[in-house]
């Protein structure tokens, strides 16, 4: 079962709770925390795990071959992201901005643009105690998430043997984020009680909506702001999981790079409300 711990806006705490309740689940169940937030994965911060295993992800891109090219500039007017240019008597490539949708590769008539891998990133797997971590990362430079984010999704299904999958997705609405709900089970929403909390939520929840995907909600934080953010899941009838207090020494030790929740016992409470939730849930959507 995969769960995507997402949220609309940066800052609410997705890591935070991936990592913790991960760490918790694994001392019961199989469990793989799967880091998808690959342009800056942070998720290693907390989870100090042995490296078990690492390899180079890619993504095909063309590759201009000049012998048999017409100079047709076809290639240019059929590419959606301007990631090929006609220049005279020249055909440029920008890896960066490919999508690898081999349009232009596979509509050229005289096979001038092969695609060809190209380095994006590395796939990490580490093992904490009984919790397998997979950490996708981005090279620098690197701009697009969505093939890396897409490898990473599918590594443990591939290589490991895990009941619960726990990912760590990327803050908002656009691809990177959709990206990684799109194969969840479940998706736990974190959010905070502030106007901006409820804001960023409403987005994300009209896009699972549209995605057609089982979602439920978790406070973070709560204790600040106000409770509008529970008036608004009462009225769009979306169940609020969990309450996560706001308390300074969970905020200091997680600050320091330390998991939480073996010390705080509200914590840990909430978290068991959550697996609870997700066992419970069984990936129906
Ligand atoms: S479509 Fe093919 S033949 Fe035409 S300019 Fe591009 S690479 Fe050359
Ligand atoms: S593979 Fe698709 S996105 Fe990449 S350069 Fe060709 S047409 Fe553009």
């Amino acid at each position: 079962m995969k769960v995507a711990i997402a949220s609309g806006k940066g800052g609410t705490g997705k890591t935070f709770l991936s990592t913790n309740l991960a760490a918790y689940m694994s001392e019961s169940i199989p469990t793989v925390l799967i880091d998808l937030d690959v342009e800056e994965p942070n998720s290693g911060l907390f989870i100090k795990g042995e490296l078990l295993y690492s390899e180079p992800a890619y993504k095909q891109c063309p590759d201009w071959d000049k012998q048999n090219c017409l100079m047709c500039g076809k290639c240019q007017s059929l590419c959606n992201y301007h990631a090929v240019i006609k220049v005279k008597d020249e055909i440029f490539v920008f890896p960066e901005l490919c999508h690898s949708c081999y349009a232009c590769s596979e509509l050229c008539q005289t096979d001038s643009l092969p695609m060809k891998k190209k380095r994006i990133g590395s796939i990490t797997h580490y093992k904490f105690n009984r919790l397998d971590y997979v950490e996708g990362r981005l090279d620098i430079g690197q701009e697009q998430a969505v093939p890396l984010i897409s490898q990473t999704n599918d590594f443990p299904a591939k290589h490991l043997q895990n009941v619960i999958s726990i990912c760590d997705c990327p803050p908002g609405t656009a691809c990177p984020a959709i990206e990684s709900v799109k194969d969840a089970d479940l998706v736990i929403l974190t959010t905070e009680p502030t106007p901006f909390g409820l804001h960023d939520l409403k987005l994300i929840v009209k896009s699972l909506i549209i995605l057609k995907k089982k979602f439920a909600v978790v406070v973070n934080k709560w204790g600040v702001g106000n409770d509008d953010v529970l008036k608004y899941c009462e009225s769009k009838n979306i169940t609020v999981v969990a309450k996560i207090p706001n308390d300074r020494r969970i905020a200091e030790e997680y600050s320091m790079g330390n998991l939480v929740y073996d010390n705080f016992g509200l914590f840990r409470t909430e978290l068991d409300k959550i697996k609870n939730y997700i066992l419970n849930s069984g990936g129906k959507k």
